[in-house]
């Protein structure tokens, strides 16, 4: 089976092709425009996808070695996301699953992110269900019990921010570019994660809140800046490797409540936050730590791509899940 994957959720035009579980090529177009206005402007996004699509589409295509008569099903990201972005890709992939005669599959971008686990790579073992997942994200932070590839229960999420926007936010207020997070994890590396402790916001059960933390850091900022102007440039090692310390520690603190509650061990982490080194060592830690049996995803299936929304397809066409062609973007989605 030959599926064709399309993601164009926010700021990135990714296609991938898929060969059943096998991924053959995984193209991203990233678009650096956004990063003069430190954040995505979603009227350019959309406008990138348009002029994207089609040679991202080609470039998979010619990697993975096929034609487009060969491909047996057209798999688009439906949401959640940018309306305008969903547009560009939603429409693709109808026009082109219409054109060849194939089955069309929409797919949910957060299950994409769990389900990359199922994407076959070496030296990668896929979760038994059923698994926790972690999915921490530019948009998302949640603790979902996957039970099956279709049966998926959040049972906890952020009240407020995202991981990803904590990490982003705090990167803008030590004045780093967008994408802020990948700047804050490689300045961590060098800096004393306890240097300067920041306190955990204290939400019920297995929700999360990060905007108290970016409050908290703000503040702290500012304090130091006004009695000494080279605060942030004298310490900005260990302001990160603190800053990190201290997501790592709400994100663990929960997990652990959720392994717990659950009596399930095996814990899978995805989205873009996922590419996190400090957060990826916490989770190797926590094998022998805690015994449990972690899962953490190839790098190029952390951060937005295509062939995680083409593992997806590849489920759901064999079970023939297939979506009519007067489908709709949808910008908020559930399970
Ligand atoms: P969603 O998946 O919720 O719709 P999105 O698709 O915009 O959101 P992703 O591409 O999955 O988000 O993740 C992007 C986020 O990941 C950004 O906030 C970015 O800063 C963060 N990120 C990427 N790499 C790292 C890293 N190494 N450390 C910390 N954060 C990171
Ligand atoms: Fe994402």
């Amino acid at each position: 089976i030959y599926i064709l994957a399309i993601e164009s959720s926010c700021d990135d035009t990714a296609a991938a092709v898929l060969k059943d579980n096998v991924v053959l090529s995984n193209v991203v177009a990233r678009q650096h425009i956004h990063e003069e206005y430190g954040g995505v402007v979603p009227e350019l996004a959309s406008r990138a996808h348009q002029q994207n699509i089609v040679p991202v589409v080609d470039v998979a295509l010619k990697k993975a070695g096929i034609t487009r008569d060969q491909l047996s099903a057209v798999a688009f990201t439906q949401g959640p996301g940018l309306m305008g972005s969903l547009l560009v890709g939603t429409s693709f992939a109808k026009s082109l699953a219409m054109a060849l005669q194939i089955p069309l599959i929409a797919v949910n971008h957060m299950h994409a992110h769990i389900l990359a686990h199922f994407i076959k790579e070496e030296g990668f073992a896929m979760p038994e269900f059923p698994f926790l997942a972690l999915t921490i994200s530019g948009g998302h932070t949640q603790i979902v019990k996957v039970n099956s590839f279709f049966d998926l229960e959040i049972i906890g999420e952020t009240t407020d921010d995202a991981v990803g926007e904590a990490f982003d936010k705090s990167a803008k207020i030590l004045g780093l570019p967008y994408p802020g997070g990948p700047l804050i994890d490689q300045l961590a590396k060098e800096g004393n994660p306890k240097r300067f402790p920041f306190t955990r916001p204290k939400v019920d059960g297995l929700d999360f809140s990060f905007s108290g933390l970016k409050t908290q850091i703000l503040y702290f900022i500012q304090k130091n800046q006004a009695a000494n102007p080279n605060f942030i440039e004298e310490n900005k090692a260990d302001i990160c490797a603190s800053i990190q310390h201290i997501i790592i520690e709400i994100l663990m603190e929960k997990l652990k409540l959720a392994v717990s509650t659950t009596g399930i061990n095996q814990i899978a982490i995805g989205g873009g936050v996922s590419a996190n080194s400090g957060i990826r060592q916490t989770l190797v830690d926590a094998q022998s730590k805690y015994g449990w049996k972690t899962f953490i995803p190839k790098f190029e299936y952390t951060t937005d791509n295509a062939a995680m929304i083409g593992i997806v397809g590849y489920h759901r066409y064999l079970e023939e899940r297939f979506t009519a062609t007067d489908v709709v973007a949808k910008a908020r989605i559930e399970f």
